[in-house]
């Protein structure tokens, strides 16, 4: 069994130890040493990172009450290594997990409900609790949450005695009965957990709850604590300002400034359709009348005007009414529409000639086209079945 220093101390980041075992895995070392104060992946809380003497642990894991080191060297069996954890992940990682400890102890005391499931991921934390709450108790939450931070109250970890444990009511995903680990929040969670934690709340310095949706009959409830809170504070504020610069308004006139453009948005665009109807019905009465073929070409027009025009030329014409317009992409977009000719038919023989690609129904077919300009008109206007 290794000596698991990060129970008695997990504020423990540098120590020595002595390695026991070095095995070659398949891409990597495994270390087992007489002691560690790296935490191996457990209680939803990612193993630890750092390094053993010159070697980078990139992963810990533990088995049989062994704790294996994952590294990116091997050493020397009967050595006496320094070691070193990555400070900075680890406190942040306590600060998450502790904080979580709190969000969830309050909502076990105030609504029953219990922490059914837990995330630790790169962007944020998940907790999954086994019942619904709104976004309004939730922020209640948030608020106690936040008063326990300040309050101070330490953070007591230990593994109690059978019969101590038996007179204690805490919260567990398991039913454990040996070797169970208790983290008490004074005054506001008891809980089993393996994990390291803070040693006062006010280590944790901040609990922000992000968002919450319905998840399998409860809630899954994202939030962030400490630095990674204050990081993301720090993000947002960072995007509101350059969202503020943006819209030439306030920080905190951000909503309605939005509100404004999406609206002088939404008039520009009726403007812009009520535009588009006119210049189609222009352009179809300028198209000859008594055609056999009629060939169009526009760069304004989007594509809900451009079959409108196709409708309206393929009333003045016995045989193609093709439309080509520029937009995003490679050649040409086309309609093409017909009131006698039968173009599902005809489309093969039609995109070999414009260098075309699409299809439809025997009224009209649309793609994409890529044949130049002067070579389509040539082909359209001189197109018979
Ligand atoms: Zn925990």
């Amino acid at each position: 069994m290794t000596e698991k220093l990060y129970y008695a101390d997990s504020h423990l980041w540098q120590f020595t130890a002595t390695v026991l075992r070095c095995e070659k895995t398949q891409d990597a070392w495994a270390l087992c040493l007489d002691r560690t104060a790296f935490f191996p992946e457990g209680g939803g809380q990612p193993a630890d990172t750092g390094f053993i003497g010159p070697a980078r642990v990139t992963d810990v894991q533990e088995r049989d009450g062994e704790i294996w080191h994952l590294s990116q060297a091997p050493l020397e069996p009967g050595t006496e290594q320094s070691c070193r954890l990555d400070r900075e992940q680890r406190l942040r990682r306590m600060q998450d997990h502790s904080g979580e400890h709190i969000v969830s102890g309050l909502v076990h005391k105030l609504h029953g409900l219990e922490n059914v499931g837990f995330h630790m991921g790169e962007a944020c934390m998940t907790v999954d609790f086994s019942g619904e709450l709104s976004w309004e108790q939730l922020q209640k939450i948030e608020t106690l949450a936040n008063e326990a931070v300040r309050a101070n109250v330490p953070v007591r970890a230990w593994f109690p005695e059978p019969e101590e444990l038996e007179g204690l009511r805490y919260r567990s995903k398991l039913e454990l009965t040996e070797n169970v680990r208790l983290v008490e929040i004074e005054g506001i969670d008891l809980c089993a957990c393996c994990a390291p934690h803070v040693e006062r709340t006010g280590e944790i310095g901040l609990i922000k709850l992000l968002d919450a949706q319905r998840h399998r009959g409860g809630v899954r409830v994202e939030l962030l604590c400490g630095m990674d809170a204050f990081d993301d504070y720090r993000l947002r504020q960072e995007e509101v300002t350059r969202v503020s610069r943006l819209l030439s308004a306030k920080r905190d006139e951000v909503p309605q400034a939005v509100e404004r453009q999406l609206e002088a948005a939404a008039r520009q665009k009726e403007r812009a359709d009520r535009l588009s109807l006119a210049l189609v019905r222009l352009l179809a009465e300028q198209a000859g009348e008594g055609q056999e073929n009629i060939c169009l070409f526009d760069e304004l027009l989007d594509e809900v005007a451009q079959r409108e025009l196709v409708n309206l030329l393929t009333e003045k014409c016995s045989g193609l009414a093709a439309v080509f317009c520029a937009g995003e992409g490679e050649g040409l977009r086309y309609v093409i529409g017909s009131r006698r000719i039968d173009l599902r038919a005809n489309a093969r023989r039609i995109n070999a000639g414009i260098g075309g690609r699409g299809g439809g129904s025997p009224t009209m077919i649309q793609g994409r086209a890529t044949a130049e300009p002067e070579a389509i008109r040539r082909f359209i206007d001189a197109f018979i079945v």
